[in-house]
């Protein structure tokens, strides 16, 4: 059997959680790829150390610099003595960092991102391969960027699937449990020039190497217990899913639920292997698998809610009909100013949208005044509900006014006005 661990940045933001993670690997009794993040936060401190690199602002590289090292030196210091040959080899690591930020920057503010942003992973690699060898964990460190070839898309690189699968055929070969510990989110192109996958990149990773690999499974360790039903911080009532088909996984991260994202699906809906979600603070529990099931009668409703929604209604100046011209129109202005719908609705005078509300927002309002008349609502939310049914809508809209409903067989969508109504 070959598995395929991902690790994301909290499991391993500490010594304890690095021991636990090497416990996770060492009660797997199968050959086993683990990919790994950088720890904790590190990913966005580097992506402060590259705005300084490209600013030449010296005093910040020198502070975000030192963060990077004081935040890794701690952990080592945690889990090795001070006489262990590791520490020269990463005071190494961490002096090639340095020296890296020391040059100057090119124009290319991406390219510049995936030369720096990228120690964060091997720094995080280098220390639980090491870690584990110490306490006699048979593993093999892989710098991925040699097997997972890219293209030159810095910042969200397109894997090269022809030869990052002879690669990793060729590297990766197991005998009786073997253990090989990587990188997620990283590759690098046919010229050897590192770049990254987009961030959040590695569950990506995870999933493009067990897809190579045939892997019987892919689990994702979070600090979560599996897939959740709802976000806990709105809706108390949360409970974990067992089980999810592939497309229904999709849809709900099309919904906005933070699931997994479709890019991480495919490559393992393509073979059919099973992602399982599961805590790293409790490995024995169940958590949740993604695969491909029939829909097995009753669905758990699933609650994914968009806060700091705006809804916009529409309606053209003339009194004309909303008709696919005016609606070619309205389309236009809403890609231009790159403002996402989240929900339509048309009638016969008004076509209204419910929107993030982001910056470009007031701009996108300004241009189609000049045809229409635009009326909004501030502070409304978007609610989503997958498997509806009339008990689980009144869980989320009791209480709320609802300013628009939108129904179909299998979702019904409501978007709310925050405030209480009012006897
Ligand atoms: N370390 C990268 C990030 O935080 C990649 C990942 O963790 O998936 O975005
Ligand atoms: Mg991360």
């Amino acid at each position: 059997m070959i598995q395929v661990y991902k690790f994301g940045g909290a499991s391993v933001k500490d010594a304890k959680g690095i021991k636990n993670v090497c416990n996770i690997i060492n009660n797997c009794q199968n050959n086993l790829v683990v990919v790994i993040s950088a720890m904790g936060k590190t990913t966005n401190a580097m992506e402060e150390l590259v705005d300084a690199f490209i600013k030449q602002d010296q005093t910040h590289i020198k502070i975000a610099y030192e963060t990077v090292v004081n935040y890794h030196n701690q952990i080592v210091n945690d889990l090795f003595e001070s006489d262990d040959p590791f520490l020269a080899q990463f005071d190494e690591l961490l002096n090639k960092l340095w020296q890296r930020v020391q040059q100057h920057p090119g124009l290319d503010y991406d390219f510049e991102y995936d030369q720096i942003v990228p120690f964060g992973e091997i720094l995080s690699t280098q220390i639980v391969s090491t870690y584990a060898r110490k306490i006699k964990i048979n593993n093999t460190w892989l710098d991925i960027r040699k097997l997972i070839k890219t293209d030159e898309n810095y910042r969200d690189a397109g894997i090269n699937w022809g030869l990052s699968s002879q690669f990793v055929k060729s590297k990766i070969k197991f005998d009786d449990n073997s253990v090989f510990i990587t990188q997620g989110f990283i590759g690098s192109t046919i010229n050897n020039i590192t770049t990254t996958l987009g961030r959040e990149g590695s569950d990506y990773s995870g999933a493009v190497l067990a897809h190579i690999l045939d892997a019987n499974s892919l689990t994702i360790w979070k600090d979560v217990p599996g897939v959740l039903n709802a976000d806990p911080r709105w809706y108390p009532f949360a409970e974990k899913l067992d089980e999810i088909s592939y497309p229904e996984a999709i849809e709900l991260a099309y919904y906005g639920a933070q699931v997994i994202h479709p890019k991480t699906l495919k490559p393992l809906q393509n073979k059919n292997i099973p992602l399982f979600v599961k805590s790293f603070v409790d490995d024995q529990a169940r958590g949740t698998v993604i695969q491909s099931v029939e829909l097995s009668g009753v669905e758990v409703p699933v609650f994914i809610l968009k806060k700091d929604q705006l809804f916009i209604t529409i309606s053209p100046k003339d009194f004309s009909f909303i008709l696919e011209d005016n609606l070619s129109d309205i389309f236009t202005f809403f890609s231009k100013h790159k403002v996402k719908i989240n929900l339509m609705q048309n009638s016969a005078l008004n076509f209204s949208v419910c929107v993030n509300n982001v910056r470009n927002v007031s701009k996108l309002i300004e241009a189609l005044q000049k045809d229409f008349v635009v009326r909004y609502n501030e502070n409304v939310e978007l609610v989503t509900v997958r498997n509806y049914t009339d008990k689980a809508v009144d869980k989320v809209t009791i209480g709320k006014e609802i300013v628009d409903a939108q129904l179909s067989r299998n979702t019904a969508r409501y978007v709310l006005k925050c405030s209480e109504w009012k006897f």
